[in-house]
């Protein structure tokens, strides 16, 4: 019997998908929701943020690849099918975020917005290079890409910490984990660059309390998703220089609304959510890999767990 995997992203290239898991996946048909000819034939859904009833129309419905990393708009919807649920998460996206993290992180840390500012003044402003060593990094989340770029700021020579939920080890990079160490962590991290991912759990944690442990005039990157901070808080915070700059990649509204405040403060640097992207030529791989784990009745690899959110 063929076996159908259906595509459904607005934002992805489905033939560039197609043409890179056609060879990988003989004897599978590759195709979008118009396309499928029996329904029941679809046993994997390769998708990003479908429409809500999506899958109730497969019924043999295998398995679930969300084509991306954060899996928060996902997870928390009432039509999920009962079946494994996987994530994208490759090197090369981890490669990718820890990239824009080390832009941000090393654009602090030698200063670079004061010189961005003196030169539009044309006016010579030294500031003599601190250490790396003398800078703490506070990492909030160490998962596929949070301890990616931990490592790498730790390479860099950063004093690098970290949290998580359960306990970690990683060379060079104090772990500490848990809601119980989150208050004095705060408090010992000069840039705080948040990779959590959103649950009920992570939503609105760094509230105005929470950010007012920051020390002041710390620098403050979030790359993971907007709603786990109170952006007016963050926004506040900003204005009075109790946090000094921010790398913002994410909001709670996306676009960023023209109006919102954010926009008009010389010391947030705002891109549109793409610190990391999906990139095809390597995660299709993976996809396959676990496809064909599934075929062969073993477990698939980077599940999802919908009860905790991640
Ligand atoms: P993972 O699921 O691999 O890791 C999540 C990390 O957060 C883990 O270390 C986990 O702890 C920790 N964590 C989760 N909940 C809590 C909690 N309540 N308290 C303390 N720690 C917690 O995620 P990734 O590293 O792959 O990705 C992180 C997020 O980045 C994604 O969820 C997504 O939202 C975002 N993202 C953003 C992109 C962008 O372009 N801006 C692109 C891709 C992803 P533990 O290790 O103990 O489980």
């Amino acid at each position: 019997m063929t076996s159908t995997l259906v595509f459904y992203s607005e934002h992805d290239s489905f033939e560039e998908w197609s043409a890179l898991l056609t060879p990988l996946l003989p004897g599978v048909r590759i195709c979008q929701p118009h396309d499928v000819n029996d329904p029941d034939s679809v046993h994997v859904v390769l998708g990003w943020k479908p429409p809500q009833g999506f899958f109730a129309q497969y019924q043999q419905l295998k398995l679930l690849v969300n084509l991306g990393a954060g899996v928060d708009s996902l997870v928390g919807r009432d039509d999920l099918p009962a079946v494994p649920i996987t994530r994208i998460s490759d090197p090369d996206m981890g490669r990718m975020m820890a990239s824009y993290v080390l832009f941000a992180v090393l654009r602090y840390a030698r200063d670079i917005p004061a010189f961005e500012r003196a030169q539009c003044e044309r006016r010579w402003h030294y500031l003599h290079p601190r250490l790396p060593s003398s800078v703490r990094v506070g990492v909030l989340g160490l998962g596929e890409l949070g301890s990616y770029a931990a490592l790498e700021l730790a390479r860099q020579g950063f004093d690098v910490r970290g949290w998580s939920r359960s306990e970690k080890q990683l060379d060079n990079v104090t772990c500490v984990n848990g809601m119980a160490r989150l208050d004095g962590f705060l408090g010992s991290s000069d840039i705080l660059v948040v990779m959590l991912p959103l649950t009920p759990q992570t939503h609105g944690l760094l509230n105005a309390e929470r950010l007012a442990l920051l020390p002041k005039g710390s620098c403050f990157v979030n790359v993971s998703r907007g709603a786990i901070v109170d952006q007016h808080a963050l926004t506040a915070a900003l204005a009075s220089g109790q946090i000094s700059e921010a790398t913002l990649d994410v909001f709670d509204r996306e676009p960023l609304p023209p109006e919102d405040p954010l926009w008009a403060l010389d010391n947030v640097l705002i891109t549109p959510h793409l610190a990391s992207v999906a990139i095809p030529a390597t995660a299709a791989q993976q996809v396959a890999d676990n496809i064909q784990r599934l075929n062969r009745g073993e477990p698939v690899l980077n599940q999802v767990d919908p009860a905790r959110g991640y």
